[in-house]
């Protein structure tokens, strides 16, 4: 089966954005958000629908419209932050999911990728696989969960499950990259400070890790985006499965920090703070099943070149006169 219409929910967040530009070369790509995209991401309004995927009439109404060959699901809400209340993260994220897959069932469109995280996992020093328990700590990640769930079960669909790990970086042709109001993550917090020669905040150095800081597996936005279009090939044979998308290996805070030192050629200066609550100390995946199953390999994700594509993007942000807010939200 030929798929060439795409629908990408969630389109006008970091992900989204980022493949829509990725992809809108080669497909026909319809996007669907709660909100319009930033200015910095210039789509042609035509192919933009405006929809909370809670509005089952107005989702209904797209999808009889435009009929897609396939339906990637990335709107959600992301933060880790269990300020959010649970109910929100529930009606976001799993009612959302749930009138998505029951509309496409209407409308007899059978082939979805869905974004889910590491977060769905129970705590674990090993590299994750595919296989490990399931046993989220945050609201967002037995949200996310129990999205899953509701797209396994429905037997009409085919599914691919990306299980994102720390996904960073921009693509450069043209820019555009993560942000978010206010930024939460490490990487871009980190490089925005620096450069803005601002003290950087890191969260607990007393983990039982080689350095004492939190261990995190970065995988760089345009290696998502490829794992996103050859899962899209591999639903072509009616398939279905769960993949983990990381880099593959672990990288420390401080080795974060490291790194953009090198890279910039100057000292940053760091406070070491207290544990944030609910960070995992290490959280690292497998990704043998990706390599083998959809032949993907994460070949932009070292942390020097995530750094380095990362300053890039902050210094055009910067060069547009916008501003990044952060904040250091606990979780
Ligand atoms: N972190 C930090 N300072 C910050 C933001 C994050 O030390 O300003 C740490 C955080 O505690 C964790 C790691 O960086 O150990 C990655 O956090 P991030 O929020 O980027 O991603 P997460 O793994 O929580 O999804």
């Amino acid at each position: 089966m030929i798929i060439k219409k795409l629908l990408i929910t969630g389109s006008s967040g970091y992900i989204g954005s980022c493949l829509n530009t990725y992809l809108k070369k080669r497909y026909k790509v319809y996007l669907l958000d709660l909100v319009k995209p930033k200015e910095f991401n210039k789509i042609n309004l035509k192919n933009f629908f405006k929809c909370d995927l809670k509005n089952s009439k107005k989702l209904d109404k797209i999808l009889q419209k435009i009929k897609p060959d396939l339906v990637i699901h990335l709107a959600a809400k992301s933060t880790v932050n269990e300020k959010i209340k649970k109910k929100n993260y529930i009606s976001n994220n799993l009612v959302a999911t749930r009138n998505l897959v029951n509309s496409m069932n209407r409308h007899n469109i059978n082939k979805i990728i869905f974004s889910s995280t590491a977060a769905v996992y129970d705590k674990n020093k090993k590299r994750i696989n595919e296989n490990f328990k399931l046993r989220p700590i945050s609201n967002y990640g037995k949200s996310k969960l129990q999205a899953e769930e509701t797209i396994m079960k429905n037997n009409r669909l085919n599914y691919v499950i990306l299980r994102f790990f720390n996904v960073s970086g921009c693509l450069k042709k043209p820019m555009i990259g993560e942000f978010h109001n206010p930024e939460t993550h490490l990487i871009p917090i980190s490089v925005f400070k620096s450069i803005k020669e601002n003290d950087i905040n890191i969260f607990g150095d007393d983990y039982k890790t080689k350095d004492g800081t939190c261990v995190r597996d970065y995988v760089h936005i345009k290696d998502i985006c490829i794992a996103i279009e050859k899962s899209k090939n591999y639903l072509k044979k009616n398939r279905s499965t769960i993949l983990n998308i990381g880099g593959g290996h672990g990288v420390s805070n401080k080795s974060v920090i490291k790194n953009l030192e090198k890279i910039l050629n100057k000292n940053v200066r760091v406070n070491y703070l207290k544990k944030r609550k609910g960070d995992q100390a290490v959280l690292v995946c497998n990704i043998t099943k990706a390599k083998n199953l959809i032949n993907w390999r994460p070949k932009n994700s070292r942390i020097f070149n995530i750094l380095k594509d990362e300053i890039m993007w902050s210094q055009f942000l910067i060069k547009q006169k916008i501003n990044r807010k952060y904040s250091s939200v606990q979780k």
